[in-house]
């Protein structure tokens, strides 16, 4: 029986390839998910039926647009926009927009595939999407930036709602995106409607805790593997990458649950910094100055920057890839393994290589895949949503605790379901499972659509 199974997935998943030629990105996310659901097709055979992973594997809508725009020297310049809105049985699609030059179609799907099971593990009512543009806006200005991001929605919103699409931030877009976007999407529809977008600056309808659950909800996903296994943070060394968004706010709760956390990184190069990183420095270096993580030395003389410098060769007990997808591979698992890495948690999407996620397996670590450990940030985001709705503004702490009893709930949830699966302890199967189900079981009973 399993093995028919198996083939039949294997056939759906070069299908899918065939479908999608040269989206190497969005296979391997296809991939890892069907490589976990043998056993459900077996106990839920009617999945078969309605054909809910062909459906799944195909995004019920996709928006390519051009983005035209002028520089501060008056040159146009032209740049793509997509939308990729993927599944919207649990709610309104929801994930955020990237702004990155190696942003395409296949980027794109993948974080938007991701995007489904993550939201449907939180038990919120949203579906899943994702956008964003090959627009680079590293070494824009300002009013480049803004008109950039107009330009952006002014094609986008027709496609955006409350009640339809609610993109957020990713990679490139932080706050200051998000209120150009907003201010245009509210010029042109002349509504005031909140809820279209989240991650929105605090006088102006953002939820609180909003920038830092990414981050710390990682950290309180890798805070429960850990307890299950009877250990906790205090005193173990962590090294984190990139210094963005994810890895600023995980930094600062790995610090507050008393870890040390010696290292982290941009596209250049690390900082390792012996005595513990300077979180207050980085924060200055980062997001109020946007300069580069190299500076960190010039102000910490005792730390050492090293372009290009390979992160993952730094021994350490706790490891958390919070940059980009594929970042971390099988040589650099073997590294963390070798050097005493106890728990890995993924910040960012899909950080680490198939490779780097079975060599993790096998060695029995605590593995938390993207799709449970970062889905703080978009449950916060459905909190943001809920305070727009009610025209409410929750405090820090009150925000906190519902984030942390979030991301105990996943924890949960991705653990039973791995151990109900046959894989006790494999939270990249629970994550799978239980995104997958939650989805599946809606398709099913919302008919074909
Ligand atoms: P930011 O843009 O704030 O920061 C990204 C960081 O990663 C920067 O330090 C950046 O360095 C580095 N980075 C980006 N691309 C690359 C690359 N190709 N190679 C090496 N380093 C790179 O983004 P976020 O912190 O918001 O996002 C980080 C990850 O977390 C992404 O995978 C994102 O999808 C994921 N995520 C984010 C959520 C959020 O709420 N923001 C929610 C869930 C997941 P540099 O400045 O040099 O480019």
């Amino acid at each position: 029986m399993s093995e028919i199974i198996d083939e039949k997935i294997e056939g759906l998943f070069q299908a899918v390839v065939k479908r999608n030629p040269g989206e190497v990105e969005f296979h391997q996310a296809v991939r890892e998910v069907l490589e976990s659901l043998g056993p459900v097709l077996v106990k839920y055979p009617e999945f078969g039926e309605h054909k809910i992973i062909e459906r799944i594997c195909e995004p019920e809508r996709q928006i390519i647009f051009r983005v035209p725009w002028q520089d501060d020297r008056g040159q146009v310049q032209i740049n793509r926009g997509f939308r990729v809105q993927v599944n919207s049985v649990l709610g309104p699609y929801k994930g955020g927009l990237r702004f990155h030059p190696s942003v395409y179609l296949g980027i794109i799907k993948f974080l938007g595939f991701e995007q489904t099971f993550k939201n449907a593990l939180t038990g919120m009512p949203i579906g899943g999407g994702k956008g964003g543009s090959d627009f680079d806006p590293k070494g824009k200005s300002d009013s480049e930036i803004m008109r950039f991001c107009q330009s952006f929605m002014t094609e986008l919103y027709q496609h955006l709602g409350e009640y339809t699409d609610v993109p957020a931030g990713d990679i490139g877009v932080g706050a200051r995106e998000i209120g150009y976007l907003f201010g245009q999407y509210k010029r042109i529809t002349n509504r005031y409607e909140s809820g279209v977008l989240t991650g929105k600056g605090l006088d102006w309808g953002g939820a609180r805790a909003r920038k830092e659950a990414t981050g710390y909800g990682a950290v309180f996903f890798l805070n429960e593997m850990l307890r299950v296994r009877g250990q906790s943070l205090a005193g173990k060394t962590c090294i984190v990458s990139g210094a963005g968004n994810v890895a600023i706010y995980a930094i600062e709760k790995l610090q507050q649950l008393g870890g040390k956390v010696v290292a982290c990184s941009d596209s250049n190069g690390l900082i390792h910094d012996k005595k513990g990183l300077d979180l207050a420095l980085i924060k200055q270096l980062k997001e109020v100055e946007r300069r580069r993580i190299e500076d960190y030395v010039f102000h910490r003389k005792h730390a050492r920057y090293v372009a290009k410098g390979n992160l993952w060769e730094i021994p350490c007990e706790v490891a958390l890839p919070c940059a980009t997808q594929n970042e971390l591979n099988g040589k650099d698992a073997a590294k963390l393994i070798k050097n005493g890495c106890l728990a890995v948690a993924e910040g960012a999407n899909m950080p680490t290589t198939p490779e780097g996620v079975r060599a993790f397996l096998k060695a029995g670590i605590a593995f938390g895949p993207g799709k449970a450990a970062n889905a703080g940030g978009v449950a916060t985001s459905a909190l943001e949503m809920q305070q727009n709705a009610s025209r409410d503004a929750w405090d820090f702490e009150f925000t906190e605790k519902k984030l942390s009893a979030i991301m105990t709930g996943i924890h949960q949830r991705c653990y039973e379901t791995a151990e109900e699966f046959g894989t006790p302890g494999n939270y990249v199967n629970g994550a799978n499972i239980a995104g997958f189900i939650k989805v599946a079981k809606a398709m099913v009973a919302l008919g074909l659509i």
